[in-house]
Protein backbone atom coordinates (compact mmCIF):
# COMPACT_ATOMS: atom_id res chain seq x y z
CA UNK A 1 0.00 0.00 0.00
CA UNK A 2 1.14 3.83 -0.73
CA UNK A 3 1.70 6.01 1.47
CA UNK A 4 -0.96 8.24 0.70
CA UNK A 5 -3.84 4.97 0.85
CA UNK A 6 -2.14 4.08 4.41
CA UNK A 7 -2.79 7.52 5.88
CA UNK A 8 -6.02 7.77 4.57
CA UNK A 9 -7.35 4.42 6.11
CA UNK A 10 -5.14 5.64 9.28
CA UNK A 11 -6.96 8.53 9.55
CA UNK A 12 -10.62 6.94 9.30
CA UNK A 13 -9.60 4.44 11.75
CA UNK A 14 -8.23 7.18 14.41
CA UNK A 15 -11.92 9.30 13.65
CA UNK A 16 -13.12 7.10 16.44
CA UNK A 17 -10.10 8.15 18.87
CA UNK A 18 -8.96 11.64 17.82
CA UNK A 19 -10.35 14.73 16.99
CA UNK A 20 -6.94 15.33 15.01
CA UNK A 21 -6.95 11.85 13.18
CA UNK A 22 -5.39 12.85 9.48
CA UNK A 23 -2.52 14.87 11.60
CA UNK A 24 -2.29 12.25 13.80
CA UNK A 25 -1.98 9.49 11.02
CA UNK A 26 0.64 11.90 8.90
CA UNK A 27 2.93 12.21 12.17
CA UNK A 28 3.31 8.49 13.45
CA UNK A 29 3.81 7.89 8.72
CA UNK A 30 6.51 10.53 9.72
CA UNK A 31 7.45 8.88 12.86
CA UNK A 32 7.26 5.39 10.56
CA UNK A 33 9.44 6.64 7.39
CA UNK A 34 11.89 8.23 9.71
CA UNK A 35 11.34 12.08 8.06
CA UNK A 36 9.70 14.91 8.94
CA UNK A 37 6.19 15.77 7.82
CA UNK A 38 6.54 17.76 5.16
CA UNK A 39 9.08 15.23 3.83
CA UNK A 40 5.68 12.54 3.93
CA UNK A 41 3.54 14.62 1.72
CA UNK A 42 6.30 14.42 -0.64
CA UNK A 43 6.78 10.43 -1.00
CA UNK A 44 3.04 10.11 -0.29
CA UNK A 45 2.68 8.75 -3.76
CA UNK A 46 5.98 6.89 -4.90
CA UNK A 47 6.44 5.35 -1.46
CA UNK A 48 5.44 1.98 0.21
CA UNK A 49 3.82 2.29 3.63
CA UNK A 50 6.69 0.67 6.35
CA UNK A 51 4.71 -1.89 8.18
CA UNK A 52 5.97 -0.21 11.22
CA UNK A 53 3.20 1.91 10.39
CA UNK A 54 0.25 -0.05 11.41
CA UNK A 55 1.58 -0.82 15.37
CA UNK A 56 2.38 2.72 16.01
CA UNK A 57 -1.70 3.35 14.79
CA UNK A 58 -2.63 0.68 16.83
CA UNK A 59 -1.26 2.50 19.50
CA UNK A 60 -2.60 5.85 19.18
CA UNK A 61 -6.27 4.04 18.72
CA UNK A 62 -5.54 2.73 22.30
CA UNK A 63 -5.29 6.04 23.35
CA UNK A 64 -1.84 6.40 23.60
CA UNK A 65 -0.82 10.26 22.62
CA UNK A 66 1.17 10.91 19.87
CA UNK A 67 3.51 12.92 22.02
CA UNK A 68 3.91 9.49 23.87
CA UNK A 69 4.61 7.44 20.65
CA UNK A 70 7.01 9.92 19.00
CA UNK A 71 8.82 10.51 22.25
CA UNK A 72 8.49 14.44 21.47
CA UNK A 73 6.83 17.39 21.78
CA UNK A 74 7.04 21.14 20.36
CA UNK A 75 6.24 23.69 23.01
CA UNK A 76 7.00 27.44 23.15
CA UNK A 77 9.37 26.91 19.64
CA UNK A 78 11.06 24.51 20.70
CA UNK A 79 11.23 20.49 20.94
CA UNK A 80 11.24 18.75 24.00
CA UNK A 81 11.62 14.89 24.54
CA UNK A 82 8.72 13.57 26.53
CA UNK A 83 7.93 9.75 28.03
CA UNK A 84 5.14 8.73 30.03
CA UNK A 85 6.99 10.03 33.66
CA UNK A 86 5.93 13.65 32.42
CA UNK A 87 2.83 15.19 31.58
CA UNK A 88 2.91 16.33 27.80
CA UNK A 89 4.11 20.01 27.22
CA UNK A 90 0.23 21.86 26.83
CA UNK A 91 -0.49 24.58 24.29
CA UNK A 92 -2.34 26.25 27.37
CA UNK A 93 0.83 26.53 29.23
CA UNK A 94 2.41 28.43 27.11
CA UNK A 95 0.67 31.37 28.38
CA UNK A 96 2.10 30.61 31.69
CA UNK A 97 5.73 31.15 29.77
CA UNK A 98 4.86 34.02 28.54
CA UNK A 99 3.32 35.75 31.47
CA UNK A 100 6.74 35.22 33.04
CA UNK A 101 8.53 36.74 30.46
CA UNK A 102 6.31 39.48 30.29
CA UNK A 103 6.53 39.69 34.47
CA UNK A 104 10.41 38.65 35.18
CA UNK A 105 12.43 39.98 31.60
CA UNK A 106 15.36 40.73 33.87
CA UNK A 107 15.12 37.36 36.14
CA UNK A 108 18.86 35.57 37.23
CA UNK A 109 17.28 33.29 39.24
CA UNK A 110 14.00 31.35 38.29
CA UNK A 111 12.67 28.05 40.18
CA UNK A 112 9.95 25.76 38.44
CA UNK A 113 8.32 23.16 41.18
CA UNK A 114 7.11 20.36 39.77
CA UNK A 115 9.38 20.80 36.23
CA UNK A 116 8.16 17.62 34.66
CA UNK A 117 9.90 17.76 31.47
CA UNK A 118 11.27 20.92 32.17
CA UNK A 119 9.31 22.78 29.75
CA UNK A 120 8.30 25.65 31.50
CA UNK A 121 11.85 26.36 32.37
CA UNK A 122 13.51 25.72 29.37
CA UNK A 123 10.63 28.05 27.99
CA UNK A 124 11.81 31.01 29.84
CA UNK A 125 15.32 30.42 30.00
CA UNK A 126 15.30 30.05 26.40
CA UNK A 127 14.53 33.54 26.61
CA UNK A 128 16.54 34.50 29.09
CA UNK A 129 20.22 34.63 28.16
CA UNK A 130 21.05 35.58 31.75
CA UNK A 131 19.54 33.52 33.63
CA UNK A 132 20.26 30.17 35.80
CA UNK A 133 17.33 27.49 35.86
CA UNK A 134 16.91 25.05 39.33
CA UNK A 135 13.77 22.66 38.72
CA UNK A 136 12.83 19.95 41.22
CA UNK A 137 10.30 17.26 40.76
CA UNK A 138 9.17 14.32 43.08
CA UNK A 139 9.60 11.55 39.89
CA UNK A 140 13.44 10.80 39.14
CA UNK A 141 12.03 9.82 35.81
CA UNK A 142 10.79 12.88 35.08
CA UNK A 143 13.97 14.28 36.27
CA UNK A 144 15.90 12.42 34.07
CA UNK A 145 13.90 14.06 31.01
CA UNK A 146 13.94 17.24 32.31
CA UNK A 147 18.11 17.06 32.26
CA UNK A 148 18.45 15.59 28.50
CA UNK A 149 16.10 18.45 27.36
CA UNK A 150 18.14 20.46 29.24
CA UNK A 151 21.05 19.25 27.51
CA UNK A 152 19.73 19.16 24.20
CA UNK A 153 18.80 23.42 24.74
CA UNK A 154 22.56 23.73 26.23
CA UNK A 155 20.63 25.24 29.15
CA UNK A 156 22.20 26.57 32.71
CA UNK A 157 19.94 24.75 34.29
CA UNK A 158 19.94 22.04 37.35
CA UNK A 159 17.55 19.96 38.49
CA UNK A 160 17.06 18.35 42.29
CA UNK A 161 14.60 15.80 43.20
CA UNK A 162 12.41 17.11 46.19
CA UNK A 163 8.91 16.09 47.18
CA UNK A 164 6.87 18.99 48.67
CA UNK A 165 4.58 17.09 50.51
CA UNK A 166 7.65 16.44 52.87
CA UNK A 167 8.72 18.45 55.09
CA UNK A 168 11.90 20.00 54.50
CA UNK A 169 11.60 20.32 51.07
CA UNK A 170 12.58 23.68 50.38
CA UNK A 171 15.39 23.71 52.37
CA UNK A 172 18.44 24.92 51.06
CA UNK A 173 16.98 26.28 47.82
CA UNK A 174 17.67 29.88 48.12
CA UNK A 175 15.64 32.68 46.41
CA UNK A 176 14.69 33.30 43.02
CA UNK A 177 13.30 36.44 41.11
CA UNK A 178 10.59 34.29 39.39
CA UNK A 179 9.10 30.99 40.36
CA UNK A 180 7.19 28.83 38.25
CA UNK A 181 4.80 25.92 38.39
CA UNK A 182 2.23 23.71 37.04
CA UNK A 183 1.44 21.87 39.90
CA UNK A 184 -1.45 19.36 39.61
CA UNK A 185 -4.90 21.00 39.43
CA UNK A 186 -7.41 18.41 38.68
CA UNK A 187 -10.41 17.28 40.77
CA UNK A 188 -9.77 13.95 41.96
CA UNK A 189 -13.20 12.78 40.59
CA UNK A 190 -13.22 14.89 37.37
CA UNK A 191 -13.58 12.92 34.17
CA UNK A 192 -10.50 13.34 31.98
CA UNK A 193 -10.33 12.15 28.40
CA UNK A 194 -8.93 8.23 28.15
CA UNK A 195 -5.91 10.20 26.45
CA UNK A 196 -5.01 11.63 29.77
CA UNK A 197 -6.41 9.64 32.17
CA UNK A 198 -4.80 6.59 31.06
CA UNK A 199 -1.59 7.64 29.92
CA UNK A 200 -0.42 10.42 31.69
CA UNK A 201 1.12 10.53 35.20
CA UNK A 202 -1.68 10.57 37.78
CA UNK A 203 0.67 11.96 40.05
CA UNK A 204 1.27 15.31 37.36
CA UNK A 205 -2.86 15.56 37.75
CA UNK A 206 -4.66 15.00 40.57
CA UNK A 207 -4.71 17.56 43.57
CA UNK A 208 -7.24 16.25 45.82
CA UNK A 209 -11.30 17.24 45.90
CA UNK A 210 -10.90 20.17 44.64
CA UNK A 211 -7.79 20.25 42.79
CA UNK A 212 -6.32 22.63 45.32
CA UNK A 213 -4.21 20.34 47.66
CA UNK A 214 -1.10 21.06 45.97
CA UNK A 215 -1.60 25.09 46.28
CA UNK A 216 -2.43 24.86 49.50
CA UNK A 217 1.46 23.63 49.82
CA UNK A 218 3.17 25.13 47.75
CA UNK A 219 2.36 29.02 48.08
CA UNK A 220 2.36 29.41 52.08
CA UNK A 221 6.43 28.52 50.95
CA UNK A 222 6.79 31.04 48.15
CA UNK A 223 6.96 34.28 50.07
CA UNK A 224 10.31 32.07 51.41
CA UNK A 225 11.84 31.59 47.99
CA UNK A 226 11.09 34.59 46.16
CA UNK A 227 13.01 37.92 46.33
CA UNK A 228 11.62 40.82 47.78
CA UNK A 229 10.99 41.93 44.36
CA UNK A 230 10.36 38.84 42.86
CA UNK A 231 6.86 37.13 40.35
CA UNK A 232 5.74 33.22 40.77
CA UNK A 233 3.76 32.17 37.92
CA UNK A 234 1.66 29.35 38.52
CA UNK A 235 -0.76 27.52 35.88
CA UNK A 236 -4.08 26.92 37.27
CA UNK A 237 -7.18 25.19 36.00
CA UNK A 238 -9.82 27.59 33.99
CA UNK A 239 -12.29 27.85 37.16
CA UNK A 240 -9.47 28.43 39.68
CA UNK A 241 -8.51 31.64 39.86
CA UNK A 242 -10.80 33.28 42.46
CA UNK A 243 -9.80 30.03 44.72
CA UNK A 244 -5.90 30.47 44.37
CA UNK A 245 -6.14 33.91 44.77
CA UNK A 246 -7.43 33.54 47.67
CA UNK A 247 -4.88 31.23 48.87
CA UNK A 248 -2.32 33.82 47.97
CA UNK A 249 -3.74 36.60 49.47
CA UNK A 250 -3.82 35.20 52.90
CA UNK A 251 -0.28 34.54 52.27
CA UNK A 252 0.38 38.40 51.77
CA UNK A 253 0.37 38.00 47.30
CA UNK A 254 -1.71 40.59 45.14
CA UNK A 255 -3.24 38.11 42.47
CA UNK A 256 -3.79 38.77 38.47
CA UNK A 257 -4.85 36.17 35.86
CA UNK A 258 -4.05 35.78 32.45
CA UNK A 259 -5.96 33.95 29.96
CA UNK A 260 -4.56 31.36 27.38
CA UNK A 261 -5.42 31.02 23.78
CA UNK A 262 -8.32 29.73 24.57
CA UNK A 263 -9.40 32.57 26.20
CA UNK A 264 -9.62 30.39 29.62
CA UNK A 265 -7.77 32.04 33.33
CA UNK A 266 -4.79 29.93 32.58
CA UNK A 267 -1.80 32.01 34.64
CA UNK A 268 -1.82 33.96 37.76
CA UNK A 269 0.60 36.02 38.77
CA UNK A 270 1.60 36.77 42.12
CA UNK A 271 3.50 39.24 43.77
CA UNK A 272 4.22 40.38 47.49
CA UNK A 273 2.30 42.65 48.23
CA UNK A 274 4.11 45.80 49.62
CA UNK A 275 4.10 47.97 53.00
N1 LIG B 1 -4.31 21.02 31.98
C1 LIG B 1 -4.13 19.65 32.34
C2 LIG B 1 -5.31 18.83 31.87
O1 LIG B 1 -6.37 19.34 31.68
C3 LIG B 1 -3.93 19.50 33.83
C4 LIG B 1 -2.56 19.92 34.21
C5 LIG B 1 -2.32 19.89 35.67
O2 LIG B 1 -3.03 19.30 36.49
N2 LIG B 1 -1.29 20.54 36.04
O3 LIG B 1 -5.20 17.66 31.62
Amino acid sequence: MRVAEAIRDAAQHLAATSDTARLDAELLMAHALGCSRSDVLLRRMQDQAPHAFTALVDRRAAHEPVAYILGTQEFFGLDFAVSPAVLIPRGDSESVVQTALDAAPFARRVLDLGTGSGALLLAVLAHLPQAEGTGIDASSAALDVARSNADALSANAQFHLRDWTQAGWADGLGQFDLILANPPYVEDDARLAPDVRDHEPASALFAGPEGLDDYRIIIPQLPELLTETGVAVLEIGATQASAVSEIARDHGFTASAHKDLGGRERALELRLTLG
